[in-house]
């Protein structure tokens, strides 16, 4: 099928002069080997393992009763455009009662938010989705509920009641390790630990063991000493120096207003061993009463009062923590049983795996406690889909978003599969750097990492997510590298997660809210979008005609047309989705290249993260059955020239 020459593709017939160059920007062509069945996208079992997920926003994906909410009904009835990008799963944003649009505070775990749809509309998704080979996966909270959970309202009402297990409050004893980026809220004022007036009265009689009185006080509030000589500060939201009002006493009065409560310091800029607060699982300050005060890391922020209200929140006061008790034993806590009872409902109605939010904060960052409870959850549910006659192990991939993937790694033990966060981190950098020649050790090397703890892991690899500025911004808005992404995505080893919008090329960042990464999905040239679940926190200058699914699925050149593509082939040759990775030496360092083989099928893969446009001698490999390609790829007498971003699969 003869296509226009691009500009580059005439230099490079030129240059090479050698041969009728073969220009294929259509990567399914007819002049290219026969396309297996799609045989291999229908085993559950094994696109379980390597097939493609679709992220979505229930609430601002599809609306398809005209409330401007995004609902289950709506992604039922555009699963033909996922089948169109190859998804073999769906994640859904969490669909249950919530304090807010985007699901993550859980007010019933049992539930499908009204605003989403019935449980009549959720199984009807599942067994359509089914009848296209597409699992369906739900997204679960297991750090935290909402503040407005029954669960909470029984805790905070009823100290004796089984729910006041099921939190963390100042007098919770067992393995719960506070730090970390939590802290305490007071669920009297609803979000503050404390606003008012207080008197700090420190003693440093006995130099290694200060003593800090706090009193509520009346009258004004003092602003910080200027006297430099006073080396002892309160530190709030700022480290304010305190007054000498004694041979070993310091003293003042402030204003409070904050959720984390107060330190003592001995320096107002360094931290370490300058930092002075209560000990661990003893933290609360009784008003008057003298506390003795811990140096170092381990010293915890003071609470005030001593009210038995404040909880533990990791994330944000309409988030208390959840609470499972001694992790080795999690699984017999009562918060556990409940959670569990919940995804067994879920997982009986057909839901075919589980998205878990948030796993590194469950104990607090420590990653052994967190890692049992993983293992704990996942047998649990395992067990509930293998009673219920399901094929294979139950799916399971959790957001353990760590500093890297050393750290990351050892979560694999607790689940099957992981999100990949460092996966995108690489690939972004080494597009802006335009070197590819090590990308692929670098893919085996997260592997051999993972692989240390679970041989048979399931690299959850993806680009950006809901929670992160989107992929286009990382890539400067550049249209090509976008694709080139894509590409580089959906022919790595691993199970790739494609999220909503990224197949259009959404941009956005979080700079302005988060809802600017989760925009509606523009399903037609002048139709509405779903945004009614943003307030009005949607970038129209994007939302344009041109960017729809409508006209990007007529336009040859656009960023879906990737994808599909791409998604297609993975879909279609078992060595691309499947295959085992090799890296091949590059002949140039802006290209990255590796082979993918699986059941005596082998792929040749190659990558151009530059913007020259180098010719390969791939001599070794066959380059004469080129599988899917994006960008200008010119073949000649085995020689292969790669225009910039471009990207080409060989059949060996
Ligand atoms: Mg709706």
């Amino acid at each position: 099928m003869k296509r226009v020459y691009s500009i580059l593709a005439l230099a490079f017939a030129t240059l090479l002069l050698t041969g009728c160059p073969h220009i294929n920007p259509d990567p399914i062509d007819p002049d290219v080997p026969d396309i297996p069945d799609e045989s291999w996208r229908n085993q559950a079992s094994k696109t379980k393992l390597s097939g493609i997920t679709y992220q979505l926003n229930v609430y601002s994906f599809a609306d398809s009763d005209g409330d401007g909410w995004g609902d289950i009904r709506g992604i039922t009835q555009h699963l033909d455009y996922l089948d169109s990008i190859g998804a073999t799963a769906l994640w859904l944003s969490p669909i249950h009662e919530a304090m807010s649009y985007h699901g993550y505070n859980v007010n019933d775990y049992y539930s499908v938010s009204s605003k989403l749809g019935t449980e009549a509309d959720l199984k009807d998704l599942i067994s359509k989705a089914k009848a296209k080979n597409i699992d369906i996966y739900l997204d679960f909270v297991l750090n935290h509920s909402g503040k407005d959970n029954d669960w909470f309202k029984l805790a905070l009402a009823d100290p004796s009641s089984k729910y006041h297990d099921y939190y963390v409050f100042p007098n919770t004893t067992g393995d719960y390790i506070t730090g970390g980026m939590g802290g305490w809220c007071s669920a009297s004022s609803g979000s503050l630990g404390y606003k008012g007036l207080l008197h700090f009265k420190l003693d440093t009689s006995n130099p290694s063991q200060p003593k800090l009185t706090i009193t509520q006080a009346t009258g004004s509030a003092q602003s910080g000493n200027t006297d430099t000589s006073v080396k002892w500060f309160i530190y709030e939201n700022n480290a304010i120096r305190m007054y000498k009002t004694g041979n070993n006493t310091y003293e003042i009065t402030l204003a409070i207003d904050n959720e984390w409560g107060v330190l003592v310091k001995d320096d107002a800029t360094e931290w370490g061993n300058h930092k002075w607060g209560a000990s661990t699982n003893d933290k609360l300050v009784e008003f008057g009463k003298p506390k003795t005060l811990v140096k170092g890391d381990s010293a915890s922020d003071l609470i005030f009062g001593g009210s038995s209200s404040q909880y533990y929140a990791s994330f944000d006061a309409s988030m208390p923590d959840l609470y499972y008790g001694p992790y080795a034993k999690a699984s017999e806590s009562e918060t556990f049983k409940d959670l569990a009872a919940a995804a067994d409902k879920w997982i009986d109605m057909g839901v075919a795996g589980l998205r878990l939010d948030a796993v590194i904060w469950i104990y607090q960052n420590n990653t052994a406690a967190n890692v049992s409870f993983l293992k704990q959850w996942y047998d649990r549910c395992n067990s509930t889909w293998k009673a219920k006659g399901g094929k294979g192990d139950f799916y399971m991939v959790g957001e353990a978003w760590c500093d890297n993937a050393e750290k990351m790694a050892p979560y694999y033990e607790g689940l099957p599969s992981n999100f990949n966060f460092y996966y995108w981190y690489t690939l972004k950098d080494r597009i802006g750097k335009g070197k590819g020649d090590d990308f692929a050790q670098t893919v085996i090397y997260f592997q051999d990492q993972f692989r240390k703890y679970r041989t048979d892991f399931i690299d959850a690899i993806k680009l950006t997510n809901h929670d992160e500025d989107r992929a286009a911004n990382d890539l400067g808005r550049d249209v090509a590298k976008e694709k080139l992404a894509a590409a580089v995505l959906l022919t790595s080893p691993g199970k790739p997660y494609i999220y909503q919008g990224e197949e259009l090329g959404y941009w956005g960042n979080k700079g302005k809210g988060d809802e600017y990464v989760r925009a509606p999905i523009k399903w037609t040239r002048d139709g509405s979008v779903p945004s009614a679940a943003l307030n009005g926190k949607v970038d129209n200058a994007m939302l344009t005609a041109d960017i729809s699914v409508e006209a990007q699925e007529k336009n040859d050149a656009s960023v879906l047309r990737v994808y599909r593509n791409f998604a297609k082939a993975r879909n279609a040759w078992k060595a691309l989705a499947q295959g085992q990775i090799e890296a091949v030496s590059s002949p140039n360092s802006a290209v990255a290249v590796w082979k993918m083989s699986y059941e005596g099928q082998t792929v040749l893969v190659v990558h151009n993260f530059g913007t020259g446009g180098p010719v390969l001698p791939l001599t070794n490999y066959k380059t004469d059955k080129l599988i899917v390609s994006n960008g200008t790829v010119t073949v000649s007498n085995g020689a292969v020239a790669m225009g910039a971003y471009s990207s080409a699969v060989f059949l060996q």
